[in-house]
Parts: structure tokens; C-alpha cells; sequence
């Protein structure tokens, strides 16, 4: 399994492995040791589909190499490109085998045994009628098996349409999974060992999944639900949209321990006419209210943000503004990137695309000051005494890690037992992309 993209991507790629377990497959390393490859891809920048030509090019080599030796090997190409290439992906690249969209691999089965009794290619990339979820075994994949922290997805596409993106395009409209269905899979992974989850979704507040009830639940609701799972200590979400913060949600992060004070809250521009442009359904000052109302709820609360340059239209007064917002705000970590035409997407033939040289300087400036942010804020939590979740060895000898309630990775001296558990961590060094601490003794009552 070879994963680009999204924490989604790795979410499905795990359920991929989930399905074809039964029938005798398991995951390698190595591709040339592999019976079937399955290339899972991203569509949501720069010339996605190129890349996945040419990494198509190396996986042919492989494969006519195992076929000299006489070793099969199905090609499946997955994911958000397969969905929005679908033919093309066969007529540029027939040694493939299968291609199949991001809604369909629960019929994965069926495709590799149509691939194999017609000799030919498999193209499913349909948006069915039956949710894939009711159709998954349960999950018990390489990314929950005696891992700390995993991934959940309970929602997936976007209604939203946002002028650059392609994400309702490939992945569809926005679906929720029934509650009863989040929380069976939440206890199966926290039997398996999983003490912190990270519930997915490209729009994930705006949750509405079936309850038992027969209500419909809020991701505030579900987040109640899930914290009563003894065992389960931690939560998050992403990726949230600012206009799907509701009220219980908000409320939520100052009444509910499990949730961390940390949350990804993606804005995109700081320039009022480029968040009309965008289509993103608010404005730059609701976005600073919504930060207000959200730190008057939880004081220690991290925030982290998505940032696009040079959305077409974009004048150096606009991007100001998002220097502007970026100031104000103050984000413990962002992801930022150069607007990229998306075909088939409305910004992709708006007029006034702005010249890549102006792109790359306003990508550099904003990357410095978010960078100098993201310092500052590692910089803040030096000398607290934080607790950590501890999910593995560290690089060196007698190092293990772990993470912080920001999702900072904490290295301190300690041993194998501590992973799986939450220990105090007094924080004595930032390192340039983690921080360095020591175990605190707690205190026993006498
Ligand atoms: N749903 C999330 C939201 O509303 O913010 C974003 C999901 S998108 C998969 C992840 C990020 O990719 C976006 O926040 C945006 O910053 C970036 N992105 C999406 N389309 C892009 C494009 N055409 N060019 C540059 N960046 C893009
Ligand atoms: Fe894409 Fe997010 Fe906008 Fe939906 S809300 S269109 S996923 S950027």
C-alpha cells in the first residue's frame, strides 16, 4: 500500500488492508515483494495526476519484473486522482488493473476477482447508494494494532464548494456515519490499545450522524459519547470548517477533560473579498469572534490553521490582511500553500490568477511569521509541566516519545512501559520540531 495525501488517505488505506485481509493479503514494505499494489492518491494540489504517472511508471517496472520471475502482481490505482481521472488513468497507464474511487473499496473483493477472471481492467468509481461503512469489516488494521493514537473517520465529502478545491468533486457530498457504528469501532480500537483518537472528516463539525435514538447527533454529542469509554483518554477532530462551530461544540472544549485544547480551524485568507471569492461563508472578523469565543471556553486552547497565497484575485492589500489575521490570532502551527489550479473547480478559470513570483513571496513571508508563531509557542510551554501520552521509542537508545495535549512529540529518558500511559512531563527544552522533558514523579497520597 503506497499512501499520499490526507490523514483520510491513511484512515482508508488501513480499511483497505481491513478488507482484503480475508483474502489472504497482508501488508509489505517492500514493492517488489508485494501481490498487489495499491497506490492510494491525492488530487488536492499541483499536478497530482503527473505524479501518479510517473510513480505508475516505476510500479510497471516492478511488476514486469515479477512477471518474468512468474509472480503476479494486481496494480490498483485508489483515492481522490482515480476518481477524477477515472478512464484516463486505464488509457494512459492499461497495466493497471483496478481503479476505484474513495467510495467504493469495500467492493474490493469483487474488483480483484473480476480483474482476475477477465484479464483485463476494473474501473469503479461510482458515488453508490450504500454507505461503505455498512459494508467494512471491522477495522483492525495496521494503524490500530498496538498503536496509542489512531484515526476515525465519521464524515466524509463537503457540500461546501469552495472555489478552489476539489474535494465535493472527488469526494463526494457530505455523509455522516450512524453513531452505534463510530462508537463500535471507537471500543474495538481502544480494546486493541488506542488511548487517544482523532476523529476525520473533511468537514468534521459538521457531523449530523443517526443516533440510537433515531435523533440526529452533533460531534459535540459524539465526542460525550465517546469520552465515556473507559480507557479512551483522549480526543480530537479535524479538520473543521470555522462556519460549522456550534454552540455545544464550542461549549464542549471548556466541559469535556477528554477533549484537547488543541484544534485545527482552517481560515484560508485573512482579506474579507478573498473569503467571498473563496465561498467561505464568513468573514475575517467572524473568524477572530469564533477564536474569542472559543479561548474564553478553554484559555490554553492551540490553534492551527490552513493558509492558501495567491487565490486568484489576491492583492498584496489582501494578503496583508491575512499577515494581519495571522498576528492577531497567533497559531501554534499552520499549513500553508500556493493557490493551485484545480480543473474543473471555479477559481481554476477566474480571471486575475496571480503570477507565481508573487505567490512564492507572500508563501515565504507568511511561512516566516508563522514559522517565528509556531516557535513562540513551543517556546511557552517550556519550564510547564505538561502531561504526555507516550506512544513509542524515540530515536535514541533509552529515548522514548510521546505527545503533549498541543500534539507537540515530548522525547524523555524512560523505558517501555511507559507507552500507552500519561505521564507529567516537565518540559526543559524546544528542539526545532518537538520539545525535550523529564518525567515528573507523582505524588502518592500517604
Ligand atoms: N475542509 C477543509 C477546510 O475547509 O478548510 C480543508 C480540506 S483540504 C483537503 C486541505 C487544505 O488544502 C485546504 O485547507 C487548503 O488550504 C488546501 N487546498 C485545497 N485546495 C487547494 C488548491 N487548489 N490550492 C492550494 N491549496 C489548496
Ligand atoms: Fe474543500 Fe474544505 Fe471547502 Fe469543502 S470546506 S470545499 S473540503 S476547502
Amino acid at each position: 500500500m503506497i499512501t499520499w495525501g490526507c490523514q483520510m488517505n491513511v484512515y482508508d488505506s488501513a480499511r483497505m488492508t481491513d478488507v482484503l485481509r480475508p483474502l489472504g493479503y497482508a501488508p509489505v514494505d517492500d514493492p517488489t515483494q508485494a501481490d498487489m499494489i495499491i497506490l492510494n492518491t491525492c488530487h488536492i494540489r499541483d499536478r497530482a495526476a503527473e505524479k501518479v504517472f510517473s510513480e505508475l511508471g516505476r510500479l510497471r517496472l516492478i511488476k514486469e519484473e515479477r512477471s518474468t520471475e512468474g509472480r503476479k502482481t494486481v496494480l490498483a490505482v485508489a483515492g481522490c486522482v482515480a476518481q477524477a481521472e477515472g478512464e484516463q488513468i486505464l488509457k494512459r497507464a492499461p497495466f493497471v488493473d483496478i481503479v476505484l474511487g474513495p467510495q467504493t473499496y469495500h467492493r474490493l473483493p469483487e474488483m480483484v476477482a473480476k480483474a482476475a477472471r477477465a484479464g483485463g481492467s476494473v474501473i469503479d468509481t461510482d458515488f453508490p447508494a450504500e454507505q461503505k461503512f455498512d459494508f467494512l469489516p471491522d477495522s483492525e488494521g495496521p494503524q490500530t494494532a498496538g498503536n496509542v493514537t489512531a484515526f476515525l473517520t465519521v464524515q466524509e465529502g463537503c457540500d461546501k464548494f469552495c472555489s478552489f478545491c476539489v474535494v465535493p468533486y472527488t469526494r463526494g457530498a457530505e455523509a455522516s456515519r450512524p453513531v452505534a457504528s463510530v462508537l463500535a469501532e471507537a471500543r474495538r480500537m481502544v480494546a486493541s490499545g488506542v488511548r487517544e483518537l482523532t476523529l476525520l472528516g473533511q468537514n468534521v463539525n459538521a457531523y449530523h450522524g443517526e443516533g440510537p435514538d433515531g435523533g440526529t447527533w452533533s460531534l459535540a454529542r459524539l465526542a460525550y459519547a465517546l469520552a465515556d469509554i473507559p480507557g479512551l483518554e483522549r480526543i480530537r477532530y479535524m479538520t473543521s470548517h470555522p462556519r460549522d462551530m456550534g454552540d455545544d461544540l464550542i461549549a464542549a472544549h471548556r466541559d469535556l477533560p477528554a477533549l484537547m485544547p488543541f484544534l485545527h480551524l482552517p481560515v484560508q485568507s485573512g482579506s474579507d473579498n478573498i473569503l467571498r471569492a473563496m465561498n467561505r461563508g464568513h468573514t475575517a472578523d467572524e473568524y477572530r469572534r469564533l477564536v474569542d469565543r472559543l479561548r474564553a471556553m478553554r484559555p490554553d486552547l492551540a490553534l492551527s490553521s490552513d493558509f492558501i497565497v495567491g487565490h486568484p484575485g489576491e492583492t498584496d492589500a489582501d494578503f496583508e490582511e491575512t499577515m494581519r489575521l495571522i498576528r492577531d490570532v497567533g497559531f501554534a502551527l499552520a499549513y500553508s500553500f500556493k493557490y493551485s489550479i484545480r480543473p474543473g473547480t471555479p477559481a481554476a478559470g477566474a480571471p486575475l490568477q496571480v503570477a507565481e513570483n508573487v505567490k512564492d513571496e507572500r508563501l515565504q513571508a507568511l511561512q516566516a511569521l508563522l514559522r517565528e508563531q509556531q516557535d513562540a509557542f513551543n517556546q511557552s510551554v517550556v519550564s510547564l509541566t505538561a502531561p504526555v501520552l507516550f506512544t513509542g521509542r524515540g530515536r535514541k537508545p533509552g529515548q522514548m516519545v510521546g505527545r503533549s495535549p498541543w500534539l507537540q512529540p515530548v522525547h524523555v529518558n524512560g523505558s517501555d512501559d511507559l507507552v500507552g500511559t500519561i505521564h507529567p512531563v516537565l518540559i526543559t527544552e524546544r528542539l526545532s520540531n518537538s520539545l525535550a522533558g523529564n518525567l515528573v514523579k507523582e505524588c502518592v497520597p500517604a
